[in-house]
This record gives C-alpha cells, structure tokens and sequence, in this order.
C-alpha cells in the first residue's frame, strides 16, 4: 500500500506516526510546501520570549529522524492538484521548479489553515503580519528587539492574539489588542475571569479596545503608522493580525465536498466525499462531545487525534472518531488558565441552554501561608435538563490548570454534576484542599438544582 500524507504539521504527522505503528511495510510519502518539516506554531510565544534559543528546535521531526525511521519525506514539494479517478496527485517541487505525477492508493489530507487577512484599506503596507509558522516566527522575533517598534496593536484576542500581546508587552512595547467581540479571550472565558484577565494586561501596558471594529490601515512610506476603527485610531508601527483563520481548501473545492466555512465534510471515520482521501486538522470540522455536532475547533489536540484515526480508518472504517471537548490552557503574566467544553457566553452559539456556579477558593487550607495559598476561581457549566456536564473555566496564579482535564474526561463520558459532586479526587495540604474545587462547584450545581 502506498499512502500519501500532505502537510507536516500535527494532523500530517501523528498520521503517519499510526501509519508506521498499522502499516509497517506501507510506502509513506511525506509532503510539506513550505522548506521546514513540522513547525510547532504552539511553541511560537516560548521562542519569541526568548525562553527557546533556537527557532529550528520548535518542532518534533526532523527530515533525517523520518527518513531513518523509513518514511519518504518531500519538503518543499506541493500536492497541487488531485486527480482521485486514477488516485494520482501533482507534486510541484519548488526546489528545483519541477513538476511530476505520483500515484496513490490512500491519500491523507492534513493542509491547515492560514491566518485571515482583514479586507480593508491598507492591508498591503509593511509591517503587518501573521502569527503563524516559522517565517512569521523568524520576521515576529526580529520585531521584538527592533528600536523603531515603539506602538505594537494586536487584532483579535483569542489565544493567539493574547499571546502577540503579552510577548511584545514583555518586549517593552505599548501594546493595544482591538477585537469587536465585547470582551478580551470571550470564546474561552467569561466575564468573571476576563475582567480580572483585562486588569492584569492593563497593569503590564496592555490596553484592551474591545468592541471594535477595524476599518483601515494607514501609513506612510509604504509601512503602517496607525490602525483606524469605527471608534479610534490606534498608532501601530507594528500590526499582528490574529483575527481568525482560513482553511486551506481553495484548491480542492472542485474535488472534495466542502462546508460553508470552507471547511472539507468528513464523516465519523475522517473519510472525504472521494473514496480513499481522507482529511484532519483545521482544514476539517470537529466533532465537539458536549453537544454531539460538527464545530471549527483549530486546536493541535484535535489535529492529532483525527490524523490518528484517519491512519487507523486507512484500511476500512473501524475507528469511529470519539470526539473533542476544545480544551485549551494559557498563561496571561502571572495568571494561568485553562477551559473546555460550552461556556456561558458561548451556549448559544452551540445551540444549548446552560447554567453555571462560579466558586472562589484559596487553592490550599486557610492554615498554609498565604503566598502558598492563591486564589482559585471556577466555574462550572451544565445542562440543567439533563444535568450533564458541559464545561469549566479555572484560573489561578498557581497552576490547577490540569483540573480541567478530569472535566473534560466528564464531558466525554457525559458525567452529570450528581457524579462529579462526589467524585473521589486526592486531599494533601500541600496541593489541594480536602474537597477538590470540582467537587465544590458541582455541589453548588446539585443544590441549586434541588
Ligand atoms: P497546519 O498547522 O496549518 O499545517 C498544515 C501544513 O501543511 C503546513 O505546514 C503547510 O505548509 C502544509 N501544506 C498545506 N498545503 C499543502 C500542500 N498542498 N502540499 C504540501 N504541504 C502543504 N493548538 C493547541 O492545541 N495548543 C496550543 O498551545 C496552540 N498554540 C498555537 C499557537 C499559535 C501561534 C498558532 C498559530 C496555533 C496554535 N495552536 C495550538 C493551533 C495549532 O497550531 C493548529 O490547530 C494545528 O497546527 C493544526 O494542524 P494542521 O495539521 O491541521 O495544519
């Protein structure tokens, strides 16, 4: 069997990770368009602060490392064109300008996505860039340490825009972050942490110009001097843009049945609308557990788990993918979060009616010394028909973050705050207080539903 995987990101390569554990005698051919294998874009804000040295360790494969282990790697070569009646695709080489034809027998699609860029006036002046893959990463680093970046705004506040701040903050510029959403992270938290989240980038120059929306660029020479909404103008020698992204999919939408978004359909077993092309990633809806229905979730987790199932379905459709509760965790200074699953403020773009409990708690017992007693804030979300779980939000300046993986656990096995009122978690001062916050809030959840 001869199987072809495009793109060496996440998807691409824990893709072939379960083909070389299912399929040892398989020929795997490995593509990637751009000149370096398997770029870590979750590493980007590590190396930008200068904590990772070398911009060429922030990944988890090396051409030499997959070829030793017998896979057939091609970088810098581009799948162009598909031709799925004779499992056949074109490979342009940008190294030396050829072109050639390489047949198949299964095809796996890990193409990504790429930054969205705002249509308006002066989207094409300098120094308006992308947070995304290493030569945004190597042009992003130069901006840290340039003298002439004095006012840096950053578009969007999800996770990534939230990291461009913090790492240009840190870097001594003043930073603004512009979204049209009312608050900063909304798609991950809701208000009773990102009110404290907004104070917290406020005291480290951050400011926050939430409920905006950008209308032009303007510049002089060429380069970018201001960022003008519909309620200011913002001086910018830099601008990230982190306002969203695009699946990568132009090129197959006159082969593969794609969604509205763009996005490529695929069924429970990560098979395309073309007999043995198979699709994962960001370029691909996600099957999120707390409502059972097709999301855009673009995180790594879900890339990997669906490039390992797209292997493991090469053959026939055994593995039906099980799911993804959208789990993600940051550090915003000295705050850590981490949610999953439906928040409030995000119920009804899922569709789902749902309640929640906040609860504050200190970390630890009121006898340890506060500076080894931070403050905890969580809350639960649930559905008060069924009383399922639906998903959390914690946040600390200590690190409880890993909490929130046990919800998402609850989430997929559709636990309900009567199971997790009294789940047993662990007790030891040192770490935790005698009933888990989890415990706490679900509790909470169990009285109020009396
Ligand atoms: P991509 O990462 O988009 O990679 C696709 C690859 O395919 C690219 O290398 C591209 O060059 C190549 N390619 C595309 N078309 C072709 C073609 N025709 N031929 C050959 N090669 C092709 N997620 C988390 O879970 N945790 C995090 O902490 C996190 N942090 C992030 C931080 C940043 C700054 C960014 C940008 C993203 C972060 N993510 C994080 C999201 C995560 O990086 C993406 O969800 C993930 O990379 C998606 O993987 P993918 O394989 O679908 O595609």
């Amino acid at each position: 069997m001869k199987v072809i995987v495009v793109g060496s990101s996440h998807g691409g390569y824990e893709a072939v990770r379960q083909l070389l554990m299912d399929h040892p005698d398989a020929e795997i051919q490995w593509y990637e368009k751009g000149d370096f294998l398997s770029f870590l874009s979750c590493g980007m804000q590590l190396y930008l602060e200068g904590v990772v040295k070398d911009v060429n360790t922030v990944r988890y494969a090396t051409p030499e490392g997959m070829r030793a282990e017998g896979v057939h790697v091609f970088v810098q070569q581009e799948i162009t064109k598909i031709d799925a009646a004779n499992h056949k695709v074109t490979v342009e080489n940008h190294g030396d300008h050829s072109t050639r034809e390489e047949s198949y027998d299964k095809l796996i699609l890990s193409a990504g996505a790429v930054p969205a860029a705002l249509p308006v006036p002066g989207k094409d002046l300098e120094n308006i860039y992308a947070m995304r893959g290493r030569d945004w990463a190597i042009k992003l680093k130069a901006k840290t340490v340039d003298p002439n970046v004095k006012n840096v705004v950053v578009i969007g506040s999800g996770y990534i825009g939230i990291e461009a701040a913090e790492i240009f903050a840190k870097a001594g510029m003043k930073v603004t972050i512009i979204d049209l959403l009312p608050r900063l992270l909304s798609v991950y938290l809701d208000e009773e942490f990102t009110d404290i989240l907004t104070k917290e980038m406020a005291d480290h120059g951050i400011y926050a110009a939430t409920g905006q929306t950008v209308q032009s660029f303007e510049g002089e020479a060429g380069k970018v001097t201001k960022v003008v909404t519909d309620q200011g103008e913002y001086p910018a020698d830099l601008v990230v843009e982190a306002a969203g992204i695009k699946p990568n999919t132009a090129w197959l939408k006159d082969l593969l049945d794609l969604d509205e978004t763009g996005r490529i359909k695929v069924d429970d077993y990560m098979q395309t609308s073309q007999k043995d092309i198979f699709a994962v990633g960001d370029a691909v809806m996600a099957k999120f557990s707390a409502t059972g229905k097709e999301a855009p979730i673009a995180l790594a987790t879900v890339a990997r788990r669906q490039g390992r199932f797209a292997a493991m379905n090469i053959d026939k459709p055994t593995h039906k993918f099980p799911g993804v509760t959208g789990s993600s965790a940051l550090t915003v200074f000295d705050y850590k979060f981490a949610s999953t699953g439906v928040k409030q403020g995000t119920s009804q773009k899922f569709g789902v009616d749902v309640k929640s409990v906040f609860v504050t708690d200190s970390k630890r017992p009121a006898f340890v010394p506060e500076k080894l007693n931070p403050t905890v804030y969580f809350k639960l979300t649930y559905d008060p028909k069924t009383r399922r779980v639906m998903g959390a939000q914690i946040m600390s300046k200590g690190d409880v973050t890993a909490n929130i993986n046990a919800i998402s656990l609850a989430i997929q096995a559709k636990l309900t705050i009567d199971d997790l009122a009294y789940a047993d978690f662990f007790f030891q001062p040192g770490f935790d207080r005698p009933w888990n916050i989890m415990n706490v809030a679900a509790q909470k959840a169990v009285r109020n539903e009396k």
